[in-house]
């Protein structure tokens, strides 16, 4: 089912997500909120979805790219589904992108993330994953926990001059971050 996104300056974005009991993640609830956040980050074209968005304070999210029509530079993702997911930073080096957000919409703002990561955490089975994430991949992960944290990704943006709309972010910065995309892509492969 497609549910609603609430948007910047709704208090549930705020909110501080709980852990879903392990025991829980079988239960129709828990699954119903994994394929409405599916549904709902596909029908949006997100690269990704946190249950927060949809006003549900668990710590649930989910990532997809596959030739994304909001971000045709972002290489693809495999659908993947996290609950109770925790990231550790694997190197002190950063990158800076463009990220938007579907909760902040028709705006672009230029955000500093860890180009290497370890995600941990639970699938929609319960089992346990376990994976690097690498360049603006890495970023797109680190987007998706932040929601859970009642973070968004303005709240980390250093430089408030970068901030534009999608038509001026296409008019005036796309070329030259996709360069930028294109040489992050060559060096860490994701
Ligand atoms: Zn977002």
């Amino acid at each position: 089912m497609i549910r609603e996104i609430v948007e910047i300056g709704n208090p549930a974005l705020r909110q501080i997500a709980k852990s879903v009991p392990e025991d829980e993640i079988p239960s129709k609830r828990i699954q119903k909120l994994v394929d409405d956040l599916i549904d709902t980050m596909r029908y949006a074209n997100g690269a990704g979805l946190a249950a927060t968005q949809i006003a549900v304070p668990l710590r649930v999210c989910v990532v997809e790219v596959k030739g994304n029509p909001r971000y045709p530079y972002k290489p693809d993702i495999p659908l993947t589904v996290l609950i109770n997911p925790i990231i550790t930073f694997l190197t002190d080096k950063r990158i800076t992108v463009y990220e938007g957000c579907l909760s902040v919409p028709n705006l672009r703002g230029q955000v500093e993330r860890c180009p290497e990561i370890k995600v941990e955490g639970l699938d929609r089975n319960g089992e346990s994953v376990s994976f690097v994430s690498k360049g603006i991949s890495a970023g797109t992960f680190q987007h998706e926990l932040d929601h859970l944290d009642g973070l968004i990704y303005t709240d980390l943006i250093k430089d408030p001059s970068t901030l534009c709309t999608l038509k001026e972010f296409a008019r005036n910065y796309e070329m030259k971050f996709k360069e930028e995309v294109i040489s992050i892509v060559e060096e860490y492969g994701s």
